[in-house]
């Protein structure tokens, strides 16, 4: 749809992408090409524009000298100038026309407005055409402008009047640009399929199949992009990772991996056992601080953590010819006397999913079924909509009015801030608390217990509710989710959801000790499917005692982890809280962030 509703504009950005075409113009010299092109667009007149105004100024000089020597003539005469032979009808009718043309030309503007115009109203049927050219150029280009095909990458045309913000690139003429690097292939077969991918001849995703080697595939489609887009790829590795096992399950249209360092953090002391988390992040002071926290914890006794709910969310929409038909759906599917019937259609999908309950929203004559249900060890959501397919194909024959709009329709929700996760939670709901020995936060933590008290009240409560936050009452949490989604293949979208938290510190034991805890109502986590099954990401899971499936009591790992990752968040929100109370926060990042190291030099 995006494609459809690009303007010339996006077309021409679209061609942005490619190194052997011009590059970005800036505005004014855009503009003024733009002005150039409107001019020629005149081609749009039945006749070329030179022959077109030569036949209006003679039609003009001689239908004026006509009619001038005509009047001369009637003074000689003594007739009446207003007494008009049909001749001179003629000719008065063909000069109000040529000084039409004329004056039309002359303002140029006219002509532009006429042809700009004439280009908006045309441009519905050239659409296809544009699109065609679009899917043509991305074909042979591959992923990049694959990327520019689906508006990720093609900046919005501006609204009339509006000066649109153009990324300013240096301009570079065709004699200055970079020549193609070219670095030489591993064969001269190798060579031949790289040479047929650039030329468009063999199609960038099919190298895989047609090869039937990942590694080598990843390795000719790096070096055809290095071609078209004359920029180098060294820094990104390419050995050292197995391609066959991300196939089908992770990643298409691969050239290599990202490699980010993994850090540990712990012991951390969670319901009487040790855990050392694995944390992959590029943010220095992250890994040091949760670590500190670990250490707090340990000292002070260990962290309890609590699961309170475990059910993975789907949410189709289905519509009616009325209100009326799907409020009769919702009363049908919320009554007890059904759930029986619909849940044994819904755990035919997978031994682990089993249907907890279904929450309905209305809106109109559309019906927002919410299914909640348990996954195993598996995050859930292929499994979870599987279950939800079943429902609807039976529900189908029962509703023949039913309309299934889609079966992912947002009051899941799914990777997007929403308060029904915060409310409702999603995945793992969990529990985490502490209490923390008055001695530890004055020797580990380096601050008081009322400070961080009162600290955490006016930032992670009262600071939150008027930035009107939804499920963000905490310091940092989304720092220790991230890092150790990263590090054991979750999937890091979820992050959003999985991150809210509420953290709360009191203080107890005559107002010695902290109690601190951190409640996460959706944290989506799994040990087997996606990611997870990825050799370093496995070695994660594998380090914390719940890589794979268990088959003693199926779901445990996923549940396991779930808390190991409120226990991390815990140990996190208590550091950062102490170094900000302690006034230590910049300080930190500067010794842990800013090394000394010239970092230029390190990166080369
Ligand atoms: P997700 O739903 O998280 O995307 P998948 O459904 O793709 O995950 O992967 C889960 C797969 O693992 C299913 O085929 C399921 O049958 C299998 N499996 C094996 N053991 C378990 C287990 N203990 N819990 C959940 N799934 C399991």
């Amino acid at each position: 749809m995006d494609v459809r509703r690009r303007s010339e504009e996006a077309v021409y950005s679209s061609k942005v992408f490619a190194a052997d075409e011009k590059p970005l113009k800036p505005h004014k010299q855009q503009q003024e090409e733009d002005n150039t092109l409107l001019i020629d667009a005149s081609d749009a007149l039945p006749l070329p524009l030179y022959f077109t105004n030569g036949l209006f100024f003679t039609m003009f000089f001689s239908v004026m000298y006509f009619l001038l020597s005509r009047w001369r003539e009637k003074i000689r005469n003594s007739t009446p100038l207003h007494v008009v032979t049909l001749s001179e009808l003629g000719a008065i009718v063909s000069l109000i026309a040529s000084v039409i043309y004329l004056l039309g030309f002359f303002g140029i503007g006219f002509v532009q407005t006429f042809v700009a115009r004439g280009n908006n109203d045309s441009w519905d049927e050239e659409d296809e055409n544009d699109e065609q050219f679009i899917l043509e150029e991305d074909s042979r280009r591959g992923p990049c402008a694959a990327a520019t095909t689906l508006g990720c990458a093609v900046p919005t045309p501006p609204a009339k009047h509006i000066a649109p913000i153009v990324p300013q690139q240096p301009a570079v003429s065709i004699a200055e640009k970079p020549a193609p690097l070219v670095t030489p292939a591993a064969s001269e077969e190798d060579e031949e399929i790289i040479k047929s991918v650039v030329q468009g001849k063999i199609p960038s995703y099919s190298l895989e199949s047609k090869l039937g080697d990942c590694k080598r595939a990843a390795s000719i489609r790096k070096e055809v992009l290095q071609r078209i887009t004359g920029k180098s790829l060294e820094g990104l590795p390419l050995d050292g990772f197995n391609y066959e096992s991300i196939l089908g399950q992770c990643c298409e249209m691969t050239i290599g991996y990202v490699q980010i360092p993994v850090g540990i953090a712990g012991p951390l002391l969670l319901n009487g056992r040790e855990y050392s988390v694995p944390m992959a992040t590029t943010e220095g002071c992250l890994v040091a601080s949760t670590n500190r926290g670990c250490k707090a914890i340990y000292a002070s006794g260990g962290a309890t953590s609590i699961l309170l709910r475990d059910g993975m969310t789907r949410a189709p929409c289905v519509r009616f010819g009325t209100a009326k038909r799907a409020a009769e759906l919702k009363f049908f599917v919320e009554d007890p006397i059904n759930f029986e019937t619909l849940a044994n259609v819904f755990n035919q999908s997978s031994r682990f999913a089993r249907l907890q309950r279904i929450q309905c929203a209305i809106a109109g004559k559309n019906l927002h079924m919410r299914f909640v249900c348990s996954t195993g060890d598996a995050m859930g959501m292929n499994m979870v909509s599987k279950g939800v397919q079943n429902v609807l194909d039976y529900l189908q024959n029962e509703y023949t009015d039913m309309d299934v709009i889609g079966i992912s329709a947002n009051f899941c929700s799914d990777k997007k801030p929403a308060a029904v996760n915060w409310i409702e939670g999603r995945g793992k709901s969990v529990v985490c608390e502490a209490i923390i020995t008055e001695e530890v936060v004055k020797k580990i933590l380096k601050t008081e217990v009322a400070a961080l008290v009162e600290l955490n009240m006016l930032k992670n409560l009262t600071g939150s509710a008027l930035a009107g936050a939804l499920g963000g009452f905490n310091a940092h949490a989304s720092n220790i989710v991230s890092a150790v989604y990263i590090a054991t293949g979750q999937d890091p979208a979820q992050n959003i959801e999985s991150s809210h938290c509420i953290t709360m510190m009191e203080a107890v034991n005559d107002g010695k000790d902290l109690h601190i805890s951190v409640t996460m109502p959706s944290i989506e986590v799994g040990t087997v499917g996606g990611g997870t099954q990825l050799a370093s990401q496995s070695a994660c899971l594998n380090l914390l005692g719940v890589k794979g499936a268990n088959r003693e009591a199926p779901g445990s790992n996923a549940r396991l982890l779930a808390t190991i990752v409120a226990g991390s968040v815990l140990a996190g929100e208590l550091s950062l809280m102490s170094a900000i109370s302690a006034g230590h926060l910049v300080n930190s990042h500067m010794k842990y962030n800013r090394s000394t190291k010239d970092v230029t030099k390190a990166s080369s």
